[in-house]
């Protein structure tokens, strides 16, 4: 067994019970998924798993070792075991790629000439040989995980935490992202947790996973058992949110196709609550088809299948708006498919 939490409780000093008997077992090699919606608990678990955050209550074992007996030298120690990877990658913007990773080794007092030939090889594993002397601010946001993954793989851990690790990246990037988690855990036979509140991000990477809501795990498994019976209500609303692979299948089942477009945001105005205001703007109504929250409010790129409803004059006003808006509008399409 990899990880083993038992009868974990947290409450915070302001009295807030944030997890509540938690059990988990996270089996060597598994790839662990633990899924919940914002506020559940995720977080504090995962940061639990390192004793970054102390358990109220409760064992946390990992690899063999109960974490909260060891000394301070020792815990130093067992978390070098441990790689962790953020949501915002927590680079240092002063150190260039190979800069970083090395920070990792010249931490554990890694002597030089072993540090480069390491750094090398973990750049290699991560695909960014070629950018060794970047800095991170010249890297896209997938380039940017990718540092943070070899630098979490550095000191060789056992387990590797992925604290929402593709929730600031768009979709392409994170399944590149997910099938490099993917890769390096066959490669290097590690354990992986990851906490997401993404069901996409489960069904692509896990094997295992469990549902988290109000500080409680209450429903646990197999990843294709839970998809296929989900036994609690947050279960089956969490898999609603499950995005179609392909736009055209949601498509394919309107009886009428007409006024149905595919819109691509990029840029800054991405943000920019553009339906909303086109909807005012115009007095039309519009059906949001696909696209998920996610989607729409990432940095890079957002994507919707909307429908608008009303006079055809109107929409292709609408349609000449949106362009107008300065967001890449880059193709609408299955009109009339
Ligand atoms: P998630 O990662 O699933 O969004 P968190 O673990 O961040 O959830 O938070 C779970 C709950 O614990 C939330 O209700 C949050 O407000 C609360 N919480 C988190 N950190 C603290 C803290 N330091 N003190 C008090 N309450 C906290």
């Amino acid at each position: 067994m990899m990880v083993k939490l038992k009868n974990i409780d947290k409450i915070y000093p302001n009295g807030f019970s944030a997890l509540k008997n938690i059990n988990l077992d996270v089996s060597n090699g598994d790839i662990y998924g633990i899924i919940g919606f914002s506020g559940a608990g995720k977080s504090t678990l995962i940061r639990i798993i390192n004793l970054l955050e102390s358990p109220t209550n409760g064992e946390v074992i990992v690899n063999g070792k109960d974490l909260s007996k060891l000394n301070n030298k020792e815990l130093r120690l067992q978390r070098q075991k441990i790689g962790m990877i953020f949501q915002h990658f927590n680079l240092l913007s002063s150190r260039n790629v190979f800069g970083n990773v090395s920070f990792a080794l010249e931490i554990a007092k890694w002597g030089k000439d072993k540090i480069k030939t390491r750094v090398e090889e973990l750049l290699e594993l991560v695909g960014l040989s070629d950018k060794a002397n970047y800095y991170p601010s010249q890297l896209s946001g997938g380039q940017k995980q990718r540092v943070a993954i070899a630098r979490a793989l550095a000191n060789q851990p056992h387990l590797l935490l992925c604290d929402e690790a593709t929730s600031a990246l768009d979709t392409k990037t994170t399944k590149s992202i997910l099938h490099l988690i993917k890769d390096i855990q066959k490669k290097l036979n590690l354990s992986v947790i990851l906490i997401t509140h993404q069901i996409d991000v489960v069904k692509e990477v896990c094997n295992k996973m469990c549902v988290i809501s109000n500080g409680e795990i209450v429903e646990s498994g197999n990843v294709e058992d839970v998809f296929l019976n989900p036994q609690q209500e947050v279960t089956k609303e969490l898999i609603s949110f499950m995005p179609p692979t392909r736009d055209d299948n949601i498509v394919d089942y309107l009886k009428d196709k007409s006024n149905v477009y595919k819109i691509i945001f990029t840029g800054p105005n991405a943000y920019n609550p553009l339906v909303s205001q086109m909807v005012k703007k115009f007095n039309v109504d519009v059906n949001i088809l696909s696209g998920s929250i996610d989607e729409i409010i990432d940095k890079e790129v957002g994507h919707l299948v909307i429908k608008i409803l009303g006079d055809p004059f109107i929409i292709q006003d609408c349609l000449n708006w949106l362009i107008a808006q300065g967001v890449t509008i880059q193709t609408i399409i299955l009109k009339d498919k």
